[in-house]
């Protein structure tokens, strides 16, 4: 780079590229550094097992991508990005070759629901209605009053219960099923609030924007967002974890793509105590095992439909994953665990080699914990698709250690980077209004440990970039990152 850079951001992201894009589009001179040897932090495809085999690392389904605004403005499909849609949303397999099945019809979902299917329709047609403005109002701080009230007042009073509370209206194991596994994504007990509100969510992001995968893989989606910060003349290198602040160039704004604790340790002696000590009390999460699996064919699932849905919760009922979550939060690894299935290659066959297929999984376990569960995430799978072991062609195993040691923002193997406790979520990483700014000027919190929510969307590196032009560059309208300003490279991958 020629020059001083305007504005340097640490950390390749999502979130690190959105603050980039940003700046690049408000005419700034844009230095990314990202430690890992390539870009794209929780948004990466590699064969991770077999050649061929093209396995998303971290992120795999995308409907925080298609609801956020960021996204929207910046235009992945003019920039060659396009979402694969399963028939299926997701699915939670019961026992005896039922299951509980989610696609964009909320009249469709209701409909296998029996009993509980009225019930159902009424609480989640309005939110899918409305999901615009739901997901408006979700994917920004809850530090303002709603633009939407009364939408928000029929989503929060509801939201704002256990998820364990909110199912007590439905009888169906599978009505009930549907609520535990998309609550169970919190990794906190169901017990808990807002578990609630993020099933909830999770649902209505489901019926109204649906749940795909990326065609090719998730790095499109990170690929597009560099090419955008390359072709407006910013730098980005890769290969260089930064220890200290005190290592990047004076004089331009700084934006950090990382953990509290690495915000700590990179401030050194320049953070208040006061702030250090808040830092210090930002709580994690459990961590994650994730397996990759090569397969042969399809998985067998016995109940029919799961073979057409891009994701799926193993678990069981409602009360076994609730059981299977609280043990997790007290330090033990569950001999029936919860487990995040995506299937990319029902909707994208681009990922493996013909007639063959890409498995990603994942399950909880405590933080930290450096034990390779692949014989419980396995025994989970097959107990609902029996067969399943006799595909495995290969297996790439990551434990929750493992998951720091890659990326040191999963603290512990934390994929969303903190709790989203009812706290954590309005006040996250600490009590200040604006959550982007830390008391050193010129220097900004820009990853998912900041608001709205963890996950694909790009909007708190958004929301710091934006903060940073205010304050560092006297910039305050938002700008245009659409593609007629910020030019997509040749579209041609
Ligand atoms: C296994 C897994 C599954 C997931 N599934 C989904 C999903 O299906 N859908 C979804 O929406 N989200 C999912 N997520 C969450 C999503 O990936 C994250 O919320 C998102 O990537 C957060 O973006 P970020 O930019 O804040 O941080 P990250 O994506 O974590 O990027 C941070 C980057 O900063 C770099 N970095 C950190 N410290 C330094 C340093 N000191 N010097 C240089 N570089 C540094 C890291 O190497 C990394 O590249 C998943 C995450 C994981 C791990």
């Amino acid at each position: 780079m020629r020059g001083n850079p305007d504005a340097v951001i640490v950390g390749s992201g999502p979130n690190g590229l959105a603050a980039a894009v940003t700046l690049s589009a408000a005419g700034l001179k844009v230095l990314v550094i990202e430690g890992a040897a390539e870009i794209g932090g929780g948004c990466r495809t590699q064969e991770l097992t077999l050649p061929g085999f093209r396995h998303d690392v971290c992120s795999a389904a995308h409907p925080l991508a298609v609801a956020s605004s960021f996204f929207q403005r910046f235009d992945l499909a003019a920039r060659g990005v396009t979402f694969s849609r399963p028939q299926v949303e997701f699915a939670n397999p019961l026992d005896g070759g039922r299951a509980a099945i989610v696609t964009r019809s909320v009249a469709e979902t209701a409909a296998r629901l029996g009993g509980d299917g009225r019930s159902y329709q009424r609480l989640l047609g309005p939110m899918a209605r409305h999901v615009d403005d739901i997901c408006a109002e979700l994917l920004q701080p809850l530090r303002r009053l709603p633009a939407h009230p009364l939408v928000m007042a029929g989503y929060g009073s509801r939201g704002i219960l256990p998820a364990s509370t909110l199912i007590r209206r439905w009888r169906t194991p599978e009505a009930r099923a549907i609520m535990g596994g998309a609550a169970a994504h919190s990794m906190l007990p169901l017990t808990a609030v807002p578990t609630g509100g993020i099933g909830l969510m999770l649902i209505v992001l489901a019926h109204g924007v649906g749940w795909p995968v990326i065609t090719g893989g998730s790095a499109r989606i990170t690929d597009a967002m560099a090419d955008a910060v390359i072709t407006a003349g910013g730098t980005i290198e890769t290969g260089r974890w930064v220890r200290s602040l005190s290592e990047l160039p004076s004089g331009a704004a700084i934006l950090l793509d990382v953990s509290p604790r690495s915000l700590a340790e990179l401030s050194g002696d320049q953070l208040s105590g006061r702030y250090r000590a808040a830092l210090g009390r930002f709580r994690y999460n459990p961590g994650v095992c994730k397996v990759d699996f090569a397969l042969s064919g399809p998985v067998p699932w016995a109940n029919q439909d799961c073979r057409r849905a891009g994701t799926l919760h193993l678990g069981g009922t409602f009360e076994e994953m609730a059981v299977a979550e609280a043990e997790v939060v007290a330090g033990k690894h569950p001999e029936n665990p919860y487990v995040l299935i995506t299937q990319p290659g029902v909707a994208d066959p681009s990922r493996a080699p013909a007639g063959q297929q890409t498995l990603w999984a994942y399950t909880h376990v405590p933080a930290g914990s450096d034990v390779d569960v692949t014989d419980k995430i396995e025994a989970q799978i097959e107990r609902f698709a029996p067969g399943f072991r006799d595909l495995v062609l290969a297996r790439a195993v990551r434990t929750a250690a493992d998951e720091e040691a890659h990326n040191p923002n999963y603290v512990g193997g934390d994929i969303a980077v903190g709790m989203q406790t009812m706290w954590q979520t309005v006040f996250r990483p600490t009590v200040q209004w604006n959550p982007y700014r830390t008391p050193i000027r010129g220097v900004y919190l820009c990853s998912s440990a900041t608001p709205p929510v963890p996950g694909v969307h790009g909007r708190c590196g958004e929301l710091a970039a934006l903060t940073a032009l205010r304050d560092t560059f006297g910039v305050r309208e938002v700008p245009d990152i659409g593609p007629a300003r910020l030019r997509p490279a040749a579209v041609a991958r």
